[in-house]
């Protein structure tokens, strides 16, 4: 059967094994004679999947009991919205890093709600780099300070995450979480798509500290309070059953390679040998990140033109790849690696580059 070979930025390549066990139970899910998404989410078969899926991430992430998990829709894009809406009250500031168009959105969302300021910004190389930790500022007004670990446009990736004492950390993780081994406790409040390493899109998981749960903001919206959320288990009301249910299957997978340590060290090797390929082409390719600052999940690069690059991605296509693309902001192509890409298709890819910078002339 052909397969592609996936590098699309989200929805993104899922691990083959995760896609052929849903298969199997597509049309009779426990010998319940039906699919998952006919169950009803207060059945039995659903909430043991539902749990499941809970505590497989708290498992494989670490979380401890002091935080909360959530399965939640709107796209991390909604989140931008619900984190002031939770955890920014008069009189307090949010603090943003901005790395880039995520966490600009995320920020001007916040805007809408409160009072915002930013607290770094690499903006000004058109998101090449991370900021360093000094160079990070936020006041005593400080509700939180926001970053985005993984930027999957610019491809940048935070290595070392401020540590801010008191002040929570909130994180915009749609990009990486899961690719790497992380200190849960660093973080006040984490959120993400799933539709880049935990599944398809349609489900939000957002990781919160308990004390940071405000349970006198009784004139939210019911829907947009993370209370009502915590209260019922992220069973208030339907909630997207298939999506969740594949996020299961891609937890038990995740365990299986050995979890997320083994997936880092994948990761790092699958990254290394396509900015080797960029660092080893005489100057050919282009990495758009410092070096510093790349990322393990979204290898940008430019070519030396454009009439290279639109012959690249012919090109590209033609032999199997998929979604090279890079965005509009940074141009160029971008591969994304995500924890289900195996090495065997980044080979491929470093292999086509060789051979295209050898032919273009
Ligand atoms: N943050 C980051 C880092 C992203 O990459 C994306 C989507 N690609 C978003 C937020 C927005 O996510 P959603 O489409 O789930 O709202």
């Amino acid at each position: 059967m052909k397969r592609a070979l996936n590098f699309n930025a989200g929805p993104a390549a899922l691990p083959e094994a995760v896609l052929q066990k849903a298969q199997q139970e597509w049309l009779n899910i426990e010998d319940t004679g039906m699919s998952v998404m006919e169950l009803s989410h207060r059945s039995q078969t659903f909430e043991n999947i539902h749990n499941k899926a809970i505590s497989l991430l708290k498992e494989i992430m670490d979380i401890p009991d002091n935080y909360e998990i959530l399965f939640l829709q709107g796209g991390a894009s909604l989140q931008f919205s619900m984190v002031p809406m939770n955890l920014l009250s008069t009189g307090k500031k949010a603090y943003y890093v901005l790395t880039g168009s995520w966490s600009e959105k995320a920020l001007n969302e916040a805007g809408k709600i409160g009072d915002t300021a930013v607290a770094a910004s690499a903006k000004d190389t058109n998101y090449t780099y991370i900021p360093s930790a000094d160079e990070i500022s936020f006041g005593e007004d400080a509700a939180y300070v926001h970053i985005t670990t993984n930027n999957t446009i610019f491809g940048t990736q935070w290595n070392n995450y401020p540590v801010l004492e008191e002040v929570p950390l909130v994180a915009d993780m749609s990009s990486d979480i899961l690719s790497k081994k992380i200190d849960i406790s660093k973080f006040g409040l984490i959120y993400a798509g799933a539709q880049k390493n935990l599944g398809p899109s349609g489900v939000t998981v957002v990781i919160i500290r308990k004390d940071l749960v405000n349970s006198s903001l009784t004139n939210l919206p019911t829907m947009l309070n993370y209370e009502t959320h915590i209260k019922n288990n992220s069973l208030y009301n339907t909630p997207p059953t298939l999506a969740i249910y594949l996020l299961s299957l891609v937890l038990e997978w995740v365990k299986d390679q050995g979890g997320v340590e083994v997936l880092q060290e994948n990761n790092t090797a699958k990254a290394k040998l396509i900015y080797d390929a960029i660092d080893n082409s005489e100057g050919f390719y282009k990495g758009h990140a410092q070096p510093e600052s790349r990322s393990h999940m979204n290898v940008t690069f430019t070519l030396p033109d454009e009439a290279a690059t639109k012959k690249f991605l012919e090109e590209a296509k033609l032999a199997g790849f998929v979604g090279l693309n890079g965005h509009r902001s940074v141009g160029g192509c971008r591969a994304s690696i995500y924890n289900a890409v195996p090495l065997s298709h980044c080979e491929k890819l470093v292999g086509f580059m060789k051979n295209f910078k050898e032919s273009y002339s």
